[in-house]
């Protein structure tokens, strides 16, 4: 069968590799490399080389077991990554970490302000409520119950933990608005944090990540079909005919396939479909996708004042959140990276970088989560495969690197191919 494959992020890139000994494929990718989310940068200074992730950075030994077995199978090495999470106002005014009691009062003073104790131990009544949500029947991605804001107000959190510890997580995880973190189904949220060992302070899962890079095992995956994968090769839209698919790329004349599986974001998809039906239609635009800048850079000016408080994820926290989530990673902790500078990869705040020290722009995009979204996820098997194309991606689960490779396994099971 001739099938076109658009996109080759984890979910383009596992189809094609389960597709390409039985099928004639072919892999069209927008952009010059091929990983998509998965986009390693190499930094030469002069005395060193380095390979930093900037999309796609951790996974860990409990939510991630597709992708482990991937990894298993191509015999790619991973290495452990140190999780903490940090909160800082950038002026030194208000910040802890996580990591320890030493950054949790990174700021001393906060040893003696009722509200910072207040905050922390409301910490430990929301695990305990969320389990209970959990309990009280229903399924996190039915989409129904409460949304986190009424949940969160309902259960009389105080001010300072919803604005200063659990809305900046939630952000931080999913990249997110941390307005809309509001309107986020709780128990998507409650049942993440659960899968993910963060409603307790014991048992959480260990992270990895890819040794030297996510590219290293982008180009295992994809070596047996590199020739098959066409960069810089933009579709601009497809429809289906009476003998398959008709692929009109950017550039070049329209080329025809029998199966199209579209591996994008899902408003990417549907703006490439010109005859979605009113399902796909539905679906698609169900679960919009928000635009996220993120810099390389070595301007340390982005982690928290104090060193203490540095932490693998920090979130820059304002008194009124702006649209977009303010994160920076920290890449010398999460991949364990020797240098003589440090490395960071910051969301949204590239006007307050200094351009001297910025490596890298790149513009990504975050699926944002709704109870509709939530909904629309669940009629995956109506639509996929139902009229020759295809549909797989992160956002058909959680938006995470598992949930890419689940999504492209789906697609292959159609095909009659495993993992
Ligand atoms: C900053 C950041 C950090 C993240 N960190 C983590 C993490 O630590 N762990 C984790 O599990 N997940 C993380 N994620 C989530 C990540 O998005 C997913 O893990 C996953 O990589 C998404 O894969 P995908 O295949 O759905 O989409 P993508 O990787 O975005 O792939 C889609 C591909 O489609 C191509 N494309 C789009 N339109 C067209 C077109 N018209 N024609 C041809 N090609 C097209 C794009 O260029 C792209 O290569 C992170 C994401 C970001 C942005």
């Amino acid at each position: 069968m001739r099938i076109a494959i658009v996109g080759a992020g984890i979910s383009g890139l596992v189809v094609a590799r389960l597709l390409h000994e039985r099928h004639d494929i072919t892999v069209f990718e927008a952009a010059d490399y091929a990983g998509g989310h998965a986009n390693t940068i190499r930094v030469d200074t002069p005395n060193e080389t380095h390979h930093v992730d900037t999309g796609f950075i951790v996974f860990n030994d409990r939510n991630y077991p597709q992708f482990e077995r991937l990894l298993g199978k191509l015999g790619v090495p991973w290495q452990p990554s140190t999780m903490s999470f940090s909160v800082s106002d950038g002026r030194g005014d208000f910040e802890y970490s996580g990591a320890s009691p030493n950054g949790l009062f990174a700021k001393r003073s906060h040893l003696l302000t009722p509200w910072f104790h207040r905050m922390v131990s409301d910490l430990a009544r929301f695990n305990r409520a969320a389990r209970e949500l959990l309990g009280g029947g229903g399924d996190g991605r039915d989409g129904g119950g409460p949304s986190l804001g009424e949940w969160l107000e309902r259960q009389r959190f105080s001010r300072p933990f919803i604005e200063r510890l659990i809305v900046p997580q939630a952000s931080a995880v999913w990249s997110a608005d941390p307005r809309q973190m509001w309107s986020f189904p709780a128990r998507f949220l409650a049942e993440f944090f659960d899968h993910h060992g963060m409603l307790g302070f014991r048992g959480r899962p260990r992270w990895r990540v890819v040794a030297g890079g996510s590219a290293r095992y982008v180009e295992a995956l994809s070596a047996p079909f590199a020739a098959r994968i066409r960069l810089r090769s933009p579709v601009r839209a497809m429809r289906r005919d009476d003998r398959g698919v008709v692929v009109s790329p950017h550039r070049g004349e329209p080329e025809h396939f029998d199966q199209v599986v579209l591996a994008t974001h899902s408003d990417q998809a549907l703006a490439l479909l010109e005859d979605a039906s009113p399902l796909e239609r539905s679906v698609l635009s169900a679960i919009p996708y928000q635009i996220n800048e993120a810099v390389l850079h070595t301007d340390v000016r982005m982690l928290p004042r104090r060193r203490r408080a540095w932490a693998s994820w920090n979130y820059h926290w304002q008194p009124e959140p702006g649209e977009r989530a303010t994160v920076t990673y920290h890449m010398n902790r999460l991949q364990s990276l020797h240098a003589e500078r440090e490395f960071c990869v910051t969301l949204n705040r590239t006007e307050a970088i200094d351009p001297d020290r910025m490596l890298r722009r790149i513009a990504y995009a975050h699926p944002v989560y709704t109870a509709d979204g939530v909904a629309a996820q669940k009629r995956f098997a109506e639509l996929s495969g139902r009229d020759r194309i295809h549909f797989c991606g992160a956002y058909w689960g959680w938006g995470f690197h598992e949930d890419g490779v689940r999504s492209a396994l789906r697609v292959a099971e159609h095909f009659g191919a495993r993992l």
